[in-house]
């Protein structure tokens, strides 16, 4: 059986600051948010790769893209840094059936907002609570072999009203010491591409090296990976067509070129 090829995304700004949160970031991610991710998902049937911002077309190349079957996006401080037109061919690809899993911050991304085209607003809060994670579909394939409900013991929070688009599939509700809840894993289909957006890891704590979350994102990368080869997202024109036509075509005029720009 081939590998899912798995590309993971990250503005790996954070990792990189000579502040104090840079050196506490550094401590638990020494190769940065995508590092982590990459070594915590390793198996045999994933072959992984990293993509960074400040790589040339941030490291998601057409050749890059073309072999991904799933991309994961960590996004934080530098959204509008991102350019429009790799936010085409990564919208593209999601038609053509990639896999998309969106990551806490990246809620806010230019790629989630493309493909979910609603707000994706949310209330948040930063004083390092409690966040329990349930499981409210223990049918769907990303919560298999995950807890009915697990702790991230320190975090952000993330609250609702989450600006999504109506067809969000709820996986995971969030609950938060301070009292809020919050839509916390929730999956769209955009096109033939999966889309799931997963809300835990706030990049002050090791949330990534958390078993759960691991274990969430692992399955996550299967259920949302490439399993037809791309499907088309051009418009064609199919002349001949596939029966005969009888009727005369009552126009005199060559309309060819009403479907060029001049
Ligand atoms: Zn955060």
């Amino acid at each position: 059986m081939s590998k899912i090829r798995v590309t993971i995304w990250n503005e790996f700004l954070h990792e990189k600051s000579e502040s104090k949160f840079g050196e506490l970031i550094r401590s638990f991610y020494p190769d940065g948010i995508h590092g982590a991710i990459a070594r915590n998902l390793a198996a045999d049937d994933l072959e992984i790769r990293t993509a960074t911002l400040d790589q040339p077309e941030h490291g998601l190349t057409d050749e890059v893209l073309q072999n991904t079957d799933v991309l994961l996006w960590w996004g934080h401080v530098a959204h509008d840094r991102v350019a429009d037109a790799i936010v085409d061919k990564v919208q593209k690809r999601i038609l053509e059936g990639m896999g998309l899993i969106v990551l806490h911050s990246g809620h806010y991304s230019k790629i989630f907002r493309r493909m979910t085209g609603t707000s994706c607003s949310l209330r948040w809060r930063e004083i390092g609570e409690k966040e329990r994670v349930w499981v409210v579909d223990p049918q769907h394939p990303i919560a298999r072999d995950v807890p009915e409900s697990f702790v991230v013991p320190n975090t952000e929070m993330y609250g609702e009203p989450f600006g999504l688009p109506n067809d969000a599939h709820i996986v995971f509700l969030s609950w938060y010491e301070g009292g809020n809840v919050f839509r916390s894993g929730v999956t769209f289909q955009r096109g033939a591409g999966k889309i799931f957006y997963f809300s835990p890891g706030h990049e002050t704590f090791p949330i990534y090296n958390n078993p759960a979350v691991v274990k969430v994102l692992s399955n996550a990368v299967r259920y949302c990976a490439a399993e037809l080869p791309p499907q088309k997202t051009d418009c064609w024109n199919q002349d001949p067509p596939t029966e005969t036509v009888y009727s005369k075509n009552p126009l005199e005029v060559d309309t060819t070129d009403l479907h060029k720009a001049k």
